[in-house]
């Protein structure tokens, strides 16, 4: 049933695919028209020439040279100015919509020429041989190489088999031969549709399945799209995800677990050799009393800005700050040399100071002060990280037990840098 419609529908292709189908078949007959004249005109020119000879050699004397030599120059001019037509619109897809359809009209004007044409030979080869060879290839190359609808081959066919059929009693004397030109001339018209009309088809259905396979692609290409949009959403909440696992939640500063991916950094980095780790503990002063006297709201911003204030020492990848728990922070260092890690613990307490965040119960000024612990141990083995934190902790009590607000160092087999 569809295949029955679509043979008689004159533009099988869903509407809103009509104007692209247009215009792609517009081209496509226009590439092959460029073809077909281009051949036609070297043809046409061997035959003027073959007909030059003919004349002087007097081949035969039924043959009209003149008039073939005619139809062989209007044969040449109008193939010429089809091709200059084409030259001219050479990107017909980038026309106008009525430009395009003027174009159509010229593809219908050449084709009915074309058929015509092969029409007015047949009807003077009837003089000579009485054929009709002329107008049936010509009608059948328009018919199978360009793609026409119904409605745009009725025009060719029509003028062409009109001439002919007029015109033959008056160039056949032979009523038989004629009665045979007759039957044969509606059953090669009838054949040529038929094939035109298979050929047109089988284009439309070509071009939808294009249709369905570029609307396919787009469709895939903007899932793939999403999916892309949707990994990078992923893999972004994964970064926040993994730096909020290794954030202290209160103080926004490294936490403990990112401690430990601090210290496998430098393992990995340091896999060679052994190197140097220089430990701080730095703990808080008397920060119990300065909850129980300015509330628990008050110590939490007091231990932000603690935080942020020694956390602001780091410079290089090789230094760490983090909370260690509670009001406690560690620094840590690696292959740095004794002097600049007791500037840096001495820039620490300064900086901390420096906050002047009111302590009225501290006994070191009336302002939060730290004490810290350093140790500087010799690492090889993962377990000599807990030594030097453990030194480094030692060292903290220390200070604390020296009256607090001051720096305590503990050098056992501390390497020379
Ligand atoms: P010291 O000078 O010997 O270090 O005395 P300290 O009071 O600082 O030490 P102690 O270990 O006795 O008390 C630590 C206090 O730190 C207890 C707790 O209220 C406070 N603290 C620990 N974590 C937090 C926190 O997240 N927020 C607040 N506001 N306080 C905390
Ligand atoms: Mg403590
Ligand atoms: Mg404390």
């Amino acid at each position: 049933m569809k295949v029955k419609r679509s043979f008689f529908e004159d533009c099988p292709v869903p509407k809103c695919q009509e104007d692209e189908f247009k215009k792609t078949v517009l081209a496509e007959n226009f590439y092959r028209g460029k073809i077909l004249a281009t051949a036609i005109m070297v043809l046409e020119s061997l035959y003027i020439i073959i007909d030059k000879v003919s004349y002087y050699l007097k081949v035969s004397s039924s043959f009209w040279f003149n008039g073939y030599l005619l139809m062989y120059a209007v044969m040449i001019l109008m193939n010429g100015l089809f091709l200059a037509c084409i030259y001219k619109y050479k990107d017909t897809r980038e026309l106008a919509a009525h430009k395009r359809k003027q174009l159509e009209h010229v593809e219908i004007i050449y084709a009915t020429m074309m058929m015509t044409w092969g029409s007015v030979i047949s009807l003077m080869d009837q003089k000579l041989y009485g054929e009709l060879i002329a107008f049936m290839v010509n009608m059948i190359t328009c018919s199978v190489l360009f793609y026409l609808s119904n409605k745009q081959i009725l025009i060719p066919y029509f003028c062409s088999v009109l001439v002919l059929a007029i015109g033959l009693p008056f160039f056949q004397t032979s009523e038989n031969i004629l009665i045979g030109h007759y039957f044969n001339l509606f059953i090669f018209v009838l054949i040529s549709w038929i094939a035109s009309r298979l050929i047109y088809i089988e284009y439309c259905k070509t071009f939808r399945g294009q249709v369905l396979l570029r609307q396919a692609n787009v469709l895939l290409e903007k899932e793939a799209q999403e999916n892309k949009d949707i990994n990078l959403k992923l893999s972004l909440a994964n970064f926040h995800l993994n730096k909020l696992t290794l954030l202290d939640e209160l103080t926004n500063i490294p936490n403990r677990r990112c401690f430990r991916h601090y210290i496998d950094m430098a393992f990995s980095r340091f896999s060679e050799s052994a190197f140097a780790l220089s430990i701080m503990m730095i703990d808080i002063d008397y920060f119990k009393q300065y909850n129980d006297q300015y509330g628990h709201e008050a110590g939490d911003r007091a231990l932000y800005l603690v935080a942020n204030q020694i956390n602001s020492i780091v410079k290089g990848p090789l230094e760490f700050v983090g909370r260690w728990g509670g009001e406690e922070f560690i620094y840590a260092a690696v292959n740095q040399d004794k002097e600049t890690v007791a500037k840096k613990a001495d820039e620490i307490q300064q900086k901390v100071r420096n906050l002047d965040i009111p302590h009225g119960f501290s006994r070191n000024g009336g302002s939060v002060s730290v004490s810290i612990g350093t140790s500087t141990v010799f690492i090889e083995r993962k377990e000599d990280i807990r030594r030097a934190i453990a030194l480094a902790d030692k060292a903290m009590y220390q200070a604390k037990n020296s009256g607090r607000n001051c720096i305590r160092n503990i050098e056992k087999d501390a390497p020379e840098l």
